[in-house]
């Protein structure tokens, strides 16, 4: 029996439900987009679905992916997307040609699809761009024995799966702050940096401000290294200690205003601030102001009488210590 296309006429077709296989297809008047509109971060992986930017761990994911939301927002839902494939001119980054295979009564055909990206900088980055930053992590009493390993750790943090992460790395007389742009990551990160140090980690929260009702918040991770290095000067509570050593778990500190020595728990240490000072001899106690000299730095200081320690004597040695605003010199 001749079989032939009840529309058109055509025989010698294959026949789906009486008609040849293109006036099937314009029987379904199917509307397929002659393009599409993408939109990707110029600095990270990232596509913008409606409003939200979606992160993908390359780029390719990225465009594949954004193919795929946008075909599927236009094509009707009974239309199976059986695969897709990208032609790319390196020449021109912002034109690609889709290839859309599509599948309806298990029929497929394949139609030509073009593609505008635009390259745009997601709410991540340009948040980056503007120095935002939603956490602080603090780093306290660095000793020397740990700085080269945090260093390398911050290092680790800049950019981490294609993202700037950490925004900015200060050096402070206190430690080091960073920002960084993620809690998250930062917790990561002052975990990190306690697992080899033995740092307490204290985190708080503070609003700084609202944005369409919305509380903006500022972290901060306080990332505290135990004071336990021997010859270290602390303040707590008013009072100035050298650390002396361990004893039985506990650190032995000497009270330099009173010479009294006491052994001081962990916890009550974490709360000290370490004080810098310099080594200085006395060089000569005459009038109201003391010559000494700086050890280190081989230069000489002047400072009032009261400033220094009464059994101080000519020819002895004390460290220089700036304490709330004002110069002691104590006896070593
Ligand atoms: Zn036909
Ligand atoms: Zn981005």
């Amino acid at each position: 029996m001749m079989s032939f296309c009840i529309k058109c006429g055509a025989k010698n077709k294959k026949l789906i439900n009486n008609l040849c296989e293109e006036c099937f297809w314009s029987e379904k008047s199917i509307d397929i987009p002659s393009e599409i509109n993408l939109v990707l971060c110029s600095s990270c992986t990232s596509y913008l679905h409606g409003k939200k930017w979606i992160k993908k761990k390359d780029f390719n994911s990225a465009l594949n992916e954004s193919i795929l939301t946008e075909l599927k927002k236009k094509l009707s839902k009974n239309i199976l997307l059986k695969n897709i494939e990208i032609i790319k001119d390196e020449k021109i980054p912002n034109k690609i040609i889709i290839i859309v295979e599509i599948c309806l009564e298990n029929l497929s055909k394949k139609f030509e699809i073009l593609g505008n990206i635009s390259y745009k900088k997601c709410d991540y980055c340009q948040a980056v761009d503007s120095g935002k930053y939603k956490t602080i992590v603090q780093i306290r009493n660095i000793s020397n024995e740990y700085i080269d390993k945090i260093k390398s750790i911050i290092k680790e943090f800049q950019i981490l799966n294609g993202r700037k992460e950490i925004t900015e790395v200060k050096e402070v007389k206190e430690g080091i702050n960073i920002k960084f742009m993620s809690v998250s990551k930062a917790r990561l990160f002052a975990r990190k940096i306690s697992s080899i140090t033995g740092a307490k980690i204290v985190e708080t929260a503070k609003t700084i401000g609202f944005t369409k009702g919305e509380p903006n918040y500022v972290v901060t991770i306080s990332v505290r290294l135990p004071l336990k290095n021997i010859g270290e000067i602390i303040s707590l509570e008013n009072n100035i200690y050298r650390i002396l050593g361990v004893v039985k778990g506990k650190i032995l500190v000497q009270n330099l205003e009173t010479n009294k020595r006491i052994l001081l728990d962990y916890d009550k240490i974490e709360k000290a601030e370490k004080i810098e000072f310099k080594k200085v001899r006395i060089e000569s106690k005459k009038g109201r102001f003391v010559t000494l000299l700086d050890v280190d730095n081989k230069c000489f200081i002047d400072i009032p009488l009261e400033e220094i320690q009464k059994d101080l004597k000519e020819g002895d040695y004390g460290l220089l210590i700036n304490f709330k605003g004002k110069e002691i010199v104590v006896k070593i």
